[in-house]
């Protein structure tokens, strides 16, 4: 670890700590160090790991260029849905749909918090976080520090497993998937329009789609999502993967460049709340939209909520899913979970009758009530009308 200033008079006592250097963790750092007011506050930053890889891709969308900008590899202004013989390319204006490599992320911020020397860097494992009145200490692999202000990501694999197979009334899907970086021989790709979902594959196990993005004519990341109950073993996805892109691009050869596996917790479970001294963050912190796994702009907001509130003095708010959106999102994974009809159905009659921006309202939760009504208008009132109901009734 010499590449990282570390604190050489064992201060054991910081402004703020940041358990978790992952997404959420250093999209906090970021916004700390940008802050006038925040920035010269003493920052520890505990990660098992600071040797990062490019172990994910981030893709969203927004209507402004974010602080991210410069780190962005690809963006396009069209997506194209697929099913059977429906195929649509919408326009996403006035959204543009973006990709970030997860290498780029880690190392723009790193560097630029290098320049920070309130910022002292501890690679070790966490084994646990205690309260003990109004301040919290982070016990890690041979030492420990003390803050009235922890944010943590911190959420075990383990705890997940162990979540997803409990018998509960709350849903629990997997969003797991397997990406390839493919480098073609030939052109195939129009670089303008990522393939966001085609439901032309397999849909006995759950919920199955590719989702293609092309780099440029030639280079795609294709990668094959599944929502189901349980995760896949290794080879499944290459089954499918690999019968895929025989079938769509045949007679051309290609090289896989890189892989991408993962999986995201698709559920209504709260996995922690943010109490003082303690504030969690990311998935942790219910940052990941449970009907989609999307979570990067959503940990973007939470961020930009704790900063408002830190410099503002006033009580940490990390909540960024509120009630008519969570809502949604309930009857969503309920239907999904129990079957009551196909999620390629589903995602391709909203896709059928709603512009692309309206859609990524919806799943930004920003969109108005109206915008909602056109979505739920697409969707089979006999279906989700008495879901709905048993969604609400179980919350109650
Ligand atoms: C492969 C993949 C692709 C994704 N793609 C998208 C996408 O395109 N769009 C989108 O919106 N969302 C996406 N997501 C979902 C979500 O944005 C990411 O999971 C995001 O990284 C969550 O951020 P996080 O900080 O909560 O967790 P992480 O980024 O996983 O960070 C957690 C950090 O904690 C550290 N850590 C864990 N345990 C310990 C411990 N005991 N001690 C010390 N350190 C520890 C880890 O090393 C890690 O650095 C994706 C997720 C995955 C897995």
């Amino acid at each position: 670890m010499q590449d990282y200033p570390k604190n050489v008079e064992h201060q054991t006592t910081y402004d703020f700590i940041i358990a978790g250097a992952g997404c959420a963790g250093l999209s906090l750092l970021y916004a700390l160090l940008q802050s006038s007011v925040l920035c010269t506050k003493n920052i520890l930053v505990v990660d098992k790991s600071f040797q990062k890889s490019n172990d994910r891709t981030w893709c969203y969308w927004e209507t402004e260029p974010s602080s991210f900008e410069s780190v962005v590899c690809k963006s396009w202004d069209h997506i194209s849905v697929h099913k059977d013989s429906f195929s649509k390319e919408l326009s996403t204006s006035p959204f543009t749909y973006k990709m970030i490599e997860g290498l780029d992320f880690y190392t723009h911020i790193i560097q630029f918090a290098k320049q920070f020397s309130n910022v002292t860097w501890e690679q070790a494992l966490i084994s646990s976080i205690d309260t003990e009145d109004s301040i919290a200490t982070v016990h890690y692999d041979g030492g420990a520090a003390k803050s009235n202000h922890v944010f943590s990501s911190i959420l075990p694999m383990d705890t997940l497993y162990t979540m997803s197979q409990a018998n509960s009334s709350k849903p629990f899907l997997w969003q797991h998937f397997k990406g390839l970086l493919v480098q073609f021989e030939t052109n195939l790709f129009n670089p303008d329009v990522a393939r966001l979902m085609d439901f032309n594959v397999d849909q006995k196990n759950g919920t199955g789609f590719m989702y293609v993005l092309p780099l440029n004519e030639s280079k795609a990341l294709v990668e094959y999502t599944l929502f189901s109950k349980t995760l896949s073993k290794p080879q499944e996805y290459d089954v499918q993967l690999r019968a895929y892109l025989d079938k769509n691009y045949p007679n051309t050869s290609y090289q896989i460049l890189h892989e991408e596996i993962g999986a995201i917790p698709m559920t209504t479970h709260v996995f922690d709340k943010s109490k003082a001294p303690i504030f969690v963050i990311g998935t942790l912190g219910n940052a990941v939209k449970s009907s989609t796994g999307y979570a990067f702009k959503f940990i973007q907001t939470q961020v930009q909520q704790i900063i408002n509130c830190l410099e503002q003095g006033i009580n940490i708010d990390t909540e960024v899913h509120h009630t008519r959106h969570s809502f949604y999102d309930a009857v969503l994974l309920y239907i999904l979970e129990n079957q009551l009809m196909q999620g390629s159905e589903i995602f391709k009659r909203i896709f059928e009758k709603n512009k692309a921006a309206t859609i990524f309202k919806f799943l930004s939760n920003t969109s108005t009530i109206w915008e909602d009504i056109q979505i739920m208008r697409s969707l089979p009132t006999r279906i989700f009308l008495p879901a709905a109901i048993k969604v609400l009734l179980r919350r109650g």
